[in-house]
């Protein structure tokens, strides 16, 4: 049985998590739970009490200290708790405390040792894991996380889509790259997958296009950061919503039907790759033209004129023989890099003539 989804979701609506990003006070707690009551599709609350960070100086959370609080909101508010574990420790202490639902974290889901010491630490209780995709795009040890867990009998189960760590990923902090919680659910299409559009987007303004497609998509709940003073956050502050915000973001989204989706499974699969590719394009292309335009300033300065055949020679030069080595025509790589070319060279007769 994977993860019973009532615990935590209304019959007929998508479930959703919702609480701040970390435990940072007795009252942030309690005042952030309490301004959460009527959220619709509410019933779980979050908060990380051991936050994984880059930097050691940066607040990595204030530990078993917050259970207390956390105990408090499930009487006060009757939701469930949440809370993100990444040491055998932490398990102990969460399974003492009523915690309802544990998560294995992106930068834990990346070890198998310390996935499989989780898993023995929580090996014979029935609490609700949850396991997020590792910070890289590999399908294979997110799969591998969530088997290791059943291999120490742990069925209780969900999966947490957040996005993934690369280069380009702007405009998001963590790339969505939905082709791989898609295929997830083909290797285990009874485990309940949810979208975490905090971690995704890392701003409150792209919470809910993100939510809206994670739900097109069919994925079965949300888990969104939500802090009473955002602006105060310790940590991730510029994703975290008010609960007003939340409330507001949760009510204005659509439940669309699956069942009538005419569109190939195997098309909507390449489709939603290309729809992501063509941003990547874009988000390229509008920092080549930046760059040009630096470079149209210092043109400016050094009293050079804006097209320097010999330089464009190279780039085209080397564009057409990278390009063909990746099966590109020639002709088309031609026409691309003269378009492109052009509107650079019109940005910095622009800057010149300023
Ligand atoms: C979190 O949910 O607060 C968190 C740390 O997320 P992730 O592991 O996805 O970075
Ligand atoms: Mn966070």
């Amino acid at each position: 049985m994977d993860m019973d989804l009532n615990l935590i979701k209304k019959a007929g609506h998508p479930a959703l998590i919702a609480g701040p990003c970390a435990a940072e006070s007795r009252e942030q707690v309690i005042r952030t739970a309490e301004a959460l009551l009527g959220t619709p599709w509410l019933t779980a609350f979050r908060a990380g009490l051991w936050k994984p960070r880059t930097r050691p100086v940066d607040f990595e959370g204030v530990g078993e200290k917050g259970l207390p609080w956390l105990r408090e909101v499930k009487e006060k508010t009757g939701f469930k708790l949440a809370v993100e574990i990444a040491m055998p420790a932490h398990v102990e202490a969460c399974l003492k405390s009523g915690v309802d639902i544990v998560w294995i974290g992106a930068r834990s889901v990346v070890n198998p040792f310390i996935v499989d010491e989780i898993a023995r630490a929580l090996s014979g209780s029935d609490i609700c894991v949850m396991v997020k995709n590792p910070v890289n795009p590999d399908l294979s040890l997110w799969a591998g996380g969530i088997e290791r867990l059943k291999k120490q009998g742990i069925t209780n189960l969900a999966a947490v889509h957040r996005g993934f760590d690369i280069y380009h990923s702007k405009p998001y902090r963590n790339i969505p790259l939905w082709e791989i919680p898609l295929e997830l659910k083909n290797y285990f299409p009874d485990l309940p997958v949810l979208c975490d559009p905090s971690h995704i987007g890392g701003n409150r303004k792209l919470i809910s296009s993100i939510s809206q497609k994670a739900l097109d998509l069919g994925m079965d709940g949300l888990m969104i950061e939500s802090h009473f003073d955002p602006d105060k956050a310790l940590t991730d502050v510029a994703q975290q919503l008010s609960p007003k915000e939340l409330k507001k973001i949760i009510a204005g989204l659509k439940i669309r039907d699956h069942q009538e989706k005419k569109v190939d499974a195997a098309i909507e699969k390449y489709r939603i790759s290309i729809d992501e590719l063509d941003e990547q394009l874009l988000e390229i292309l509008s920092k080549r033209m930046e760059l040009s335009e630096l470079i149209g300033k210092l043109k400016k300065e050094q009293n050079l004129a804006p097209f320097q055949p010999d330089r464009w020679s190279s780039v085209l030069e080397n564009c057409l023989k990278k390009g063909v080595s990746l099966k590109l025509d020639r002709d088309f790589i031609n026409q691309i890099f003269n378009v492109i070319h052009k509107e650079s060279l019109g940005r910095q007769d622009e800057i010149m003539n300023d």
